[in-house]
């Protein structure tokens, strides 16, 4: 019998005593085990922390995701394998597409936050803040990777993207981590962490599996760690009330069952777009994956008048929905992940059964096309209809995690808000609708209780990613119920892995350990020009000081001829009664090019472009008389890969411009953005 291994402290390891025996759910066959029975959590925690963490917190942002970047590439290659093994979970070839490459998908958005990070290995988050006076004292905030480990606890639904997803974002942060997923499904994740070991691309001790049951893994968690949970409410419930989790105050990032609501806006009638893509979109997101996703639609919140047209549309889609094997011509929907889920969502339908009537689907008569319908886990779609979800309240308590959805009236926006809140907090809830003011009005009244809220109408539809689809640049999470986590977010997310620490003191120490020039700081002057520098020599802080310019009438009116900006203000002497200039002023804009002209050193040289200006401000009216120059400072710097062999090897310099008067009072400020050619061109 094929066993699926635990990777731990830098081997492949089997479990020892009872095996959990795995199944294949469109055939009922075994397929394998899995144990991780007699595993020493305490060492594997202690392990990842010390050897994965220690390396990972040495790599820059820009290391760990172009790290991140080059594993999802590496896995691209190989996704033939896991198509054919998802198959076993049930899955069609649309549900495998999410698990697998909606997963790498993942790993690439999460390498390409490393843009919004700093060239470090921890982030300067925010702005200086003053704290003195004089300036000679200011506060900033650091976040730096905690040096403990992430111990994921995943559902058996998504054995890969539910690792992706999660592993993305701690690897950018600089964690290690452990990945739990459930034991039904365990041996999907195994076949790809297989690859990502081999593969040698993350380092040694950065992920390990755990393939079984994992039971007495959160003991050994202590106060730097993280804990992640997918699963139901109880579990979770469970689990974060563990004496190591109180104990060390050990965050725990719980994502929970969620009664997910879809509303039929009142102006998406029967004729219109919206209203085709309401019965379309709600059908889809029934029989996608089996009903099996946590963000499926599970409560249909219509107008009380469409109840019937509502009824007839999904149910005349239901009904062409070939269920069976997924390898079959035809077959849309596959099966439940194993015979004990089919177990867990036909209980959760008798209940509802109980409260509410079914108006489609039967749990036993139902026919497949392919497959073992004894052996393996297949389940016919349910759709319900509950005439006063007021009363009836069951439909806003119980989850069916199957392809199983209620449809209930309502009168008013007021009312189909109240109802959509009954699911007590969910990961997403959308409206159809091609009425903005109604889409706006629901979202006002509903999202505090909802992690998402997608509006659908005719004009997003061909490329909306739908109600089910976690964006992974989007918080994903969802308040009460749904867990109140945010698993992922971008860069929101990474910072779920630091520690954010407040560091205080003079403006050149702190420009020191941010890397980040602060305003106040010492500005020794740069010799040679920076100009004249590549990136590799460049030092934050290090100054131009430029010669001065005094301004004239002349260059006001050359400026404006140039520009075309003759504003009154520049041009009219006598039009400045009641404005706040006391003379014609000139134009900000030729503050920037004037700043410019100072500070450029213009021969050839490293410099190879300027490709924007950021944060600039005007701070003080320029009259002509006025004699500026400018101190420009390099502020920060960001390397960059090659994009091929035959880029030039570069870095991105931000540069303080400040430009002041004869009193020395900033009259405009920016940062330009520059590209600066390395001396190294090998990368
Ligand atoms: P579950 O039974 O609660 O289990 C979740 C995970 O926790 C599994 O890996 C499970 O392992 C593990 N676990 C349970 N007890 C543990 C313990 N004492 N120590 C360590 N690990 C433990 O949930 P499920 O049936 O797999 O998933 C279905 C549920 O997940 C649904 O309710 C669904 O709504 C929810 N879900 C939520 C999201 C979301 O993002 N909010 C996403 C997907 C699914 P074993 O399976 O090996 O026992």
């Amino acid at each position: 019998m094929r066993k699926f291994q635990n990777y731990v402290q830098g081997q492949w390891l089997d479990g020892e005593g009872v095996e959990t025996p795995l199944y294949n759910a469109i055939s009922g066959d075994q397929i394998g085990e899995a144990s991780s029975e007699g595993l020493d959590y305490a060492e594997i925690l202690a392990y990842g922390r010390k050897t994965g963490g220690a390396k990972l917190r040495l790599m820059t942002f820009q290391e760990r995701g172009l790290m991140i970047k080059a594993l999802a590439l590496h896995l691209l290659t190989k996704k033939k394998e896991y198509y054919a093994m998802s198959a076993w979970t049930g899955a069609t070839k649309i549900d495998s597409w999410i698990d697998i490459e909606g997963g790498i998908g993942n790993l690439f958005a999460n390498a390409s936050l490393r843009r919004q990070f700093p060239d470090l290995p921890y982030h300067v988050d925010g702005d200086a803040i003053a704290l003195s006076k004089e300036g000679s004292f200011i506060g900033h905030h650091i976040m730096v990777p905690k040096q403990g480990v992430a111990v994921h606890l995943n559902a058996f639904n998504f054995p890969i993207w539910g690792m992706l997803e999660k592993i993305a974002v701690n690897l950018m942060a600089g964690v290690p981590c452990i990945v739990k997923p459930s034991e039904f499904t365990c041996y999907l994740t195994e076949i790809m962490v297989r690859d990502i070991i081999a593969s040698k691309i993350l380092p040694e001790g950065s992920l390990q599996l755990v393939c079984g049951l994992g039971r007495g893994i959160i003991d050994h968690v202590s106060s730097e760690d993280v804990v992640t949970f997918t699963g139901s409410a109880s579990t979770g419930k469970i689990l974060k009330s563990m004496p190591s989790i109180l104990d060390g105050n050990v965050p725990f990032n719980l994502e929970a069952d969620s009664l997910n609501a879809t509303i039929l806006g009142k102006h998406a009638t029967p004729g219109t777009e919206e209203f085709d893509l309401f019965i379309k979109e709600t059908t889809k997101e029934i029989t996608i994956k089996a009903g099996q996703k946590c963000t499926a639609v599970r409560r249909i919140i219509v107008p009380g008048d469409l109840v019937e047209e509502v009824q007839k549309g999904i149910s005349a889609r239901l009904a062409k929905t070939v269920i069976g094997d997924p390898s079959q011509e035809g077959v849309r929907m596959g099966a439940l992940a194993t015979r004990t889920q089919v177990q867990r969502v036909r209980e959760s339908v008798e209940l509802l059964a109980g409260s509410q009537e079914m108006v489609y689907g039967d749990l036993d008569n139902f026919d497949i096309t392919g497959g073992n319908k004894e052996k393996g886990a297949f389940f016919s779609p349910i759709l319900f209809y509950n005439d006063d979800p007021y009363t009836k309240t069951d439909v806003h308590n119980v989850e069916a995690f199957g392809p199983v959805s209620t449809i209930m009236p309502y009168k008013n926006m007021e009312d189909a808000i109240e109802l959509s809140r009954m699911g007590k907090g969910s990961l997403v809830s959308s409206i159809v609708t091609p009425n903005d003011q109604e889409a706006r009005e629901y979202i006002v009244g509903a999202a505090s209780m909802h992690g998402r809220i997608l509006v659908l109408n005719k004009d997003c539809a061909k490329e909306s990613t739908g109600h089910g689809s976690p964006m992974p640049l989007l918080t994903h999470g969802g308040p009460g119920r749904a867990g109140g986590g945010e698993e992922m977010g971008g860069k929101r997310g990474v910072m779920h892995y630091m520690q954010r620490t407040s560091i205080q003191g003079h403006p050149t120490t702190i420009t020191e350990i941010t890397q980040q020039f602060q305003v106040g700081a010492k500005q020794p002057e740069a010799v040679p020009h920076v100009f004249r520098q590549h990136f590799e020599e460049l030092v934050v802080g290090h100054t131009v000081f430029t010669h001065k310019h005094t301004v004239t009438v002349a260059d006001i009116v050359n400026f404006a001829n140039v520009s075309g900006d003759n504003f009154y203000a520049h041009m009219d002497e006598t039009s400045l009664d009641g404005t706040i200039f006391e003379q014609r002023v000139a134009h900000g804009y030729f503050l920037l090019s004037k700043a410019a002209g100072l500070f450029v050193d213009p021969a050839k040289g490293p410099v190879l472009l300027n490709y924007g200006v950021e944060e600039a401000r005007f701070t003080k009216p320029v009259y002509p008389g006025a004699t500026i120059g400018v101190r420009f400072t390099v502020k920060e710097k960001i390397d960059q890969e090659k994009k091929s062999e035959e880029d030039i090897a570069k870095g991105i310099v931000k540069f303080l411009v400040d430009m002041y008067d004869e009193t020395g009072e900033t009259v405009a400020i920016a940062t330009i953005l520059t590209m600066v050619k390395k001396i190294d061109q090998s990368m």
